[in-house]
């Protein structure tokens, strides 16, 4: 094997490493993407919830229970999976934010309503709030 040729095998090795983690990361956003805009049964409720067309939806807009499965919004790197409960709702801009805490690790963890939220609940909790 000659200088030249072993150039271009490596250029193709690389070539093809490259685009493999290339593959990898696109297939990593697309399952992101599609865990988001499937519609699911509620865990609490056990409704069926639609994806929300405009954003993400990050609760069951029945009973507003959510899932601890982020740290960071929409990361969906938490491994706690706790069932995120409302307690209150806090003012945020023209909307609510409703309060949750996390029923296994405990954590306070704060989601911006939906349009759609069932608004009789965040009434009901409105009410808890003291
Ligand atoms: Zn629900
Ligand atoms: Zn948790």
């Amino acid at each position: 094997m000659n200088k030249n040729t072993n150039h271009i095998l490596i250029k193709y090795i690389a070539y093809f490493y490259f685009y493999d983690k290339l593959k990898e990361v696109i297939n990593m956003d697309l399952k992101k993407f599609k865990m988001i805009d499937e519609p699911f049964i509620c865990d609490v409720c056990k409704k069926e919830v639609q994806p929300l067309k405009v954003s993400a939806r990050d609760h069951c807009p029945y009973c507003l229970c959510s899932k601890h499965v982020d740290i960071n919004p929409g990361d969906r790197q938490n491994s706690c999976h706790g069932i995120l409960r409302p307690i209150g709702v806090d003012k945020y801009k023209d909307t609510f934010k409703i309060v949750y805490k996390c029923d296994k690790c405990g954590q306070i963890h704060r989601n911006i309503m939906a349009q759609d939220d069932d608004f009789d609940m965040i009434l009901e909790v409105t009410k808890n709030v003291k």
